[in-house]
């Protein structure tokens, strides 16, 4: 029997762990390859005991939240995909700091939904953002002039040494689209968030100001991972892309949205490789027009 299943098992429990995992059914692109080994854990403590094996053993591994943000090439990935997902659901809401702690597998609409009925302001923009508290953190996601890091209290992670460790906001090295989390493969585990006081019925009308924008203005009716690419300094990559006359251009099932030329869509049983070839391409034709390297915001395995 396969010696990583069996141990993976033994920690974890069967019922979360699977073999050659679909991961079209955990990214939001629905498209895509294969991980050998998938693992939900159900703890840090389970999280921390996986990694010490894996890294020991030396097995490829990669950190998933909810898959917004990702795709796994057809050939899959020949190692373990690890989800920090919805076991690591706590919330907890301090109504004297004006802070929620949350684990790194909650849902940010769900946080923000809280954080408006306890009239919490600060997270109105990160609403309609369809990713979790741990990749929001990696990824130090953003929408309408706010980000994430505008209200990150403290964050806890595993470390490098697969040890649990608390950073403050100043230690996070936040930056556009980034943080200490990727530059040194750390894992969030929980974050606590601070808010001000404000106005139950500003904030939802904020939110929905929000959310209404997005589904005027992005192709929420098709699986995406949202902006393909990160904004090049002075330019916005869907206004290059629109520019360049790529709106609408496909390959295979991939298409250039029609309605924001931001987002790369899976508009039919598109595969990894067309979504990947789409943006290959993009990116050349804006750099032979423009001279602006578009550098991909969605992370591919
Ligand atoms: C329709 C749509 C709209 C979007 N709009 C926005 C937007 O306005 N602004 C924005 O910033 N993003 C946006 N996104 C992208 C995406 O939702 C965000 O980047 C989100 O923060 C990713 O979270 P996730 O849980 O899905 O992470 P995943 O996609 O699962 O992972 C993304 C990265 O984070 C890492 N990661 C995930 N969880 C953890 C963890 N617990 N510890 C360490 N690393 C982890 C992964 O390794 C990977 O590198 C959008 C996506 C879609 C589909």
């Amino acid at each position: 029997m396969d010696k990583i299943y069996n141990y993976l098992c033994g920690v974890a429990g069967k019922d979360n762990v699977s073999l050659e995992e679909d991961m079209s059914r955990h990214v939001t692109f629905r498209a895509g390859g294969k991980a050998k080994y998938f693992v939900q854990p159900e703890n840090s403590l389970q999280l921390s005991e996986i990694l010490r094996y894996l890294k020991n053993n030396s097995v490829k591994y990669y950190i998933i939240g909810n898959g917004s943000n990702l795709l796994v090439k057809d050939e899959g990935f020949d190692g373990v995909i690890i989800k920090i997902g919805n076991k690591f659901g706590t919330i907890e809401i301090d109504t004297e700091k004006k802070q929620i702690y949350c684990g790194a597998g909650v849902m940010l609409s769900k946080i923000a939904s809280i954080a408006c009925e306890y009239a919490f302001t600060g997270m109105e923009f990160a609403a309609g953002i369809p990713g979790m508290v741990g990749g929001a953190i990696a990824m130090n996601a953003g929408a309408y002039g706010g980000e994430i890091k505008d209200i990150v209290d403290k964050v806890w992670l595993i470390d490098e040494n697969c040890n649990e460790v608390c950073l403050n906001c100043s230690e996070m090295e936040f930056g556009y689209r980034t943080s200490i989390v990727q530059k040194k493969d750390y894992i969030v585990i929980a974050v606590s968030l601070n808010f001000e006081n404000g106005d139950k019925s500003d904030i939802l009308a904020k939110m929905n100001e929000l959310l209404n924008a997005r589904k005027e203005k992005q192709p929420l009716e098709y699986p995406s991972a949202g902006s393909t690419f990160k904004r090049p300094e002075g330019y916005f990559a869907g206004k290059l892309i629109m520019d360049a006359g790529l709106r609408g251009f496909s390959v295979g099932g991939a298409k250039v949205s029609e309605k924001h030329c931001g987002f790369v869509i899976n508009a039919g049983n598109a595969t990894a490789s067309e979504i990947i070839e789409l943006m290959d391409k993009v990116a050349d034709i804006v750099y032979d027009k423009f001279g602006v390297k578009l550098e991909p915001e969605v992370k591919i395995i």
